[in-house]
């Protein structure tokens, strides 16, 4: 993150993204940079294989309050679903709009992100060429039916039964994101 990002991250979220429990106030900044990274991205924690029982995320209980960092259980995995260890996650306008209902179609609890870049750690039995170590993104839909004409010809993101990521799905700033 740049000094311009930073900034952005606390324009954007000022008075929604809480200051972490009892972290010092970062007077330096190397220290505002680490402690947005990793509010927003990964809470700083390792991963491992199989780890999403224990999924750390940053969730919204209702519109316009503040994200807390909760322990997560994301659990069984999907036949045709992958799980992602979220390395970095981008900070969209739409995050914004999704945590304050501004388009009147959040749901709640909400945990937001939709920018994810990581590392495939499990893999359902039905996925399709994906392969743990891999590493992918996940942008703002999360999945589709993957049988319709849309999604057969390359528009998954006209498929009807499309999955928006941050909307009825848990999203990126967390340790792990789950996508179709
Ligand atoms: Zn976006
Ligand atoms: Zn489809």
């Amino acid at each position: 993150m740049t000094p311009e990002h930073i900034a952005l991250v606390q324009r954007t979220f000022a008075g929604v993204l809480p200051q972490a429990h009892n972290e010092p106030v970062p007077d330096k900044e190397a220290d505002v940079e680490e402690s947005a990274h990793r509010a927003l991205c990964s809470s700083g924690l390792s991963f491992s294989i199989g780890d999403a029982m224990n999924d750390k995320a940053w969730v919204a209980k209702a519109a316009k309050q503040p994200m807390v960092l909760e322990t997560v259980d994301l659990g069984p995995l999907g036949a045709e679903d992958v799980e992602v260890a979220v390395e970095h996650c981008g900070l969209c306008h739409s995050d914004l709009s999704v945590c304050t209902n501004e388009w009147g179609i959040s749901q709640y609890p909400a945990i937001l992100g939709h920018e994810v870049t990581g590392h495939v750690t499990a893999v359902g039995p039905h996925a399709k060429r994906l392969k743990v170590g891999q590493r992918v993104g996940v942008g703002w839909y999360s999945g589709s039916c993957m049988h319709c004409h849309q999604c057969m010809s390359g528009s998954h993101h006209l498929c009807p039964q499309v999955q928006p990521t941050i909307v009825g799905h848990r999203g990126g700033f967390a340790t792990h994101i789950r996508a179709h």
